[in-house]
């Protein structure tokens, strides 16, 4: 049994159906915004960014420990190597072979030196490689960080220019919802819903506006003849058919 409705009743469906319709086009369009994408992409980057900024970080730590090591290890040598230098020069060792154990030890402890000083010298030369990786890393990490911002504000304004838009849907689509009829609305909000967003369509010279299929003859026929507090629906999609002047029965 089809639902009565007056005409304007259900020609404010069409008016609804604007609004909702404007609404979907609306959603779409924040859901898609490029800015959003772009979001996540810049997110996506600061994030390994940061990432390779605590690897380089904990490098140069470890780096620092082990040039620290190195520092200490040369001094010890360096230190040896004086106190056998005053015991030699204080003359407090008289003993040929202590004197040619010492002297051996010298020149040991000065190759051993130059040894560690080498080693220091490549610590100092990661050292510096590393910080300047870092250096890198963080005008990477800065440039990022405004470039995200930039496209968080661009996309945030959009949302703001869209909700403003969305909230005057909303308002429209509240006032018309208000005088319609609730088992029409029921029936209007379900095809909507089921049907992709059109609940209700215009016959506009013979064709549903909703599926644009011309009815057959028989057809219009049909719904020239149903009252007009009759809801028609389509054949085809089975939206609600909205007759108006325009339809061209
Ligand atoms: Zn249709």
């Amino acid at each position: 049994m089809a639902i009565q409705a007056s005409a304007e009743q259900q020609s404010a469906l069409l008016d609804l159906q604007k609004h909702d319709t404007a609404l979907l086009q609306l959603a779409h369009r924040r859901s898609s915004l490029p800015q959003i994408s772009q979001v996540q992409d810049l997110e996506a980057q600061l994030g390994s960014f940061q990432l390779k900024l605590v690897a380089i970080k904990t490098e140069i730590s470890d780096i620092s420990l082990a040039q620290a090591k190195a520092d200490n290890d040369v001094s010890q040598v360096v230190q040896r190597a004086e106190r056998d230098q005053q015991r030699l020069d204080s003359g407090a060792v008289t003993s040929s072979k202590d004197l040619e154990a010492l002297q051996h030890e010298i020149v040991s402890l000065k190759k051993r030196q130059t040894e560690l000083e080498d080693v220091e010298l490549e610590i100092m030369e990661q050292l510096e490689e590393a910080r300047g990786v870092q250096v890198e890393i963080e005008a990477q990490v800065a440039a990022t960080t405004s470039e995200l911002e930039l496209a968080t504000q661009s996309r945030d304004a959009e949302f703001a220019d869209i909700d403003a838009l969305i909230a005057i849907e909303m308002s429209g689509r509240q006032q018309i919802v208000q005088s319609v009829d609730a088992e029409l609305l029921a029936l209007y909000d379900k095809i909507r819903i089921d049907l992709g967003g059109v609940g209700a369509a215009l016959l506009h010279r013979g064709a549903c506006q909703g599926c644009h299929i011309s009815l057959d003859a028989t057809e219009v026929d049909r719904i020239r003849n149903q009252p007009a507090d009759t809801v028609v629906r389509c054949e085809e999609c089975r939206r609600i058919l909205v007759r108006t002047s325009e339809s061209g029965l």
